[in-house]
């Protein structure tokens, strides 16, 4: 029977809203294609058990099997030089058809190695699709449109390794209680120096659930705008490219950047951001909220509510009644 590995990235002790996503989309294939769907978790250590603990989480989101590797280098970040070598011992001992990643700055880095290691196919964010007849369908458009690789798990050979967008597929089902098989890593990857590290302030942006964009219609106030919005959301705020541009060096952390740091909030809200074409590639967005003042502007295309009007009166606004609610 096939397999499927889904890499689980953490953060802290809770998975990615992505990896859950993706562990969803491993459920889905793997019903199809009467494979085993296996939530492969590296992590420092054992995970606690208890209500809604890890285990439970990943089973609960349609993992068949939990597949555990831990060594206290996983406590580092999830790169190919600290987290390659566990992913490989799971891919030797259970030989994959399919490995899924979210597609995180990490997992961009692990993926295409895994690929090569494992003389497999790696397809960055492809279009997917089941055919009825329990055919899978994989498809990569590339050269700015001019190429589309296409690939059908028939001709699977080798495995694949896929990277995948998020906020762009539902999440999965499953038993409360998966099978949990702990391995132990024979490599831990090669180990590198660190140099230093810097506390990235914007990384919750990935994963909030709210997240407030400002455009560069706010011109240099676009972060401040966005953030007083996002704090009364309990959410995140983050700006476009324009905006950061006409903003400080500090916003310039935060853009909402489809190769680095993309986005896939239940809720954004984008206020005097035009809905450029390049924006939008990195938000993946349950709803999306526009306020603009200008009628035309494409964000009114794809959002579900928008408001006609000057952004920084509306945020202030909206502030003062979510104030008023308490
Ligand atoms: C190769 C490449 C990659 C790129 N990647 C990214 C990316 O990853 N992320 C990204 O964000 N951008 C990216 N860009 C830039 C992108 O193409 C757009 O230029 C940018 O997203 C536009 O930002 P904006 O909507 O804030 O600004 P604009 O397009 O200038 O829109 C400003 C909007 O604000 C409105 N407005 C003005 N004043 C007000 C007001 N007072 N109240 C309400 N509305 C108001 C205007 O009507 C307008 O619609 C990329 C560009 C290139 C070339």
């Amino acid at each position: 029977m096939a397999n499927i590995l889904v890499y689980i990235e953490l953060a802290g002790d809770r998975p990615l809203p992505a990896s859950l996503e993706a562990l969803g989309v491993g459920r889905r294939i793997a019903t199809r294609l009467g494979a085993t769907n296996y939530a492969l978790l590296p992590c420092a250590s054992r995970p606690s058990y208890g209500d809604d603990d890890i285990i439970t989480v990943l089973s609960r989101s349609g993992a068949d099997k939990v597949v555990l590797v831990t060594h206290p280098k996983l406590a580092e970040a999830p790169l190919h030089a600290s987290h390659g070598g566990a992913i490989a011992t799971a891919c030797g001992a259970l030989p994959p058809t399919l490995v899924l990643f979210a597609s995180t700055p990490g997992a961009r880095d692990l993926a295409p190695r895994l690929a090569a290691q494992l003389a497999g196919v790696y397809m960055a964010e492809p279009g997917l699709a089941l055919g009825p007849d329990g055919s899978l369908t994989l498809t990569r458009t590339t050269h700015g449109g001019h190429w589309t690789r296409t690939l059908r798990a028939d001709d699977l050979e080798r495995p694949a390794v896929l990277t995948l967008a998020p906020g762009r597929a539902p999440l999965g089902t499953g038993d409360e209680e998966s099978e949990v098989v702990v391995l132990s890593p024979t490599a831990v990857g090669e180990g590198f120096d660190e140099l230093g590290r810097e506390v990235d302030a914007a990384a919750p942006l990935g994963h909030a659930r709210v997240v407030v964009g400002g455009g560069a219609g706010l011109g240099a106030e676009a972060l401040g705008v966005a953030s007083d919005l996002a704090r009364a959301f309990g959410g995140e705020a983050g700006v476009t490219l324009a905006a950061a541009r006409k903003t400080s060096a500090a916003s310039a952390e935060r853009v909402i950047d489809a190769t680095e740091r993309r986005i896939a909030p239940r809720l954004y809200i984008a206020c005097a951001a035009s809905g450029s074409f390049s924006h939008l590639g990195a938000v993946g967005a349950e709803t999306v909220v526009a306020i603009n003042n200008d009628a035309q502007a494409p964000i009114f295309e794809i959002a579900r509510y928008g408001l006609v009007a000057d952004a920084r009166e509306a945020a202030a606004a909206i502030r003062a009644a979510l104030e008023k609610r308490d």
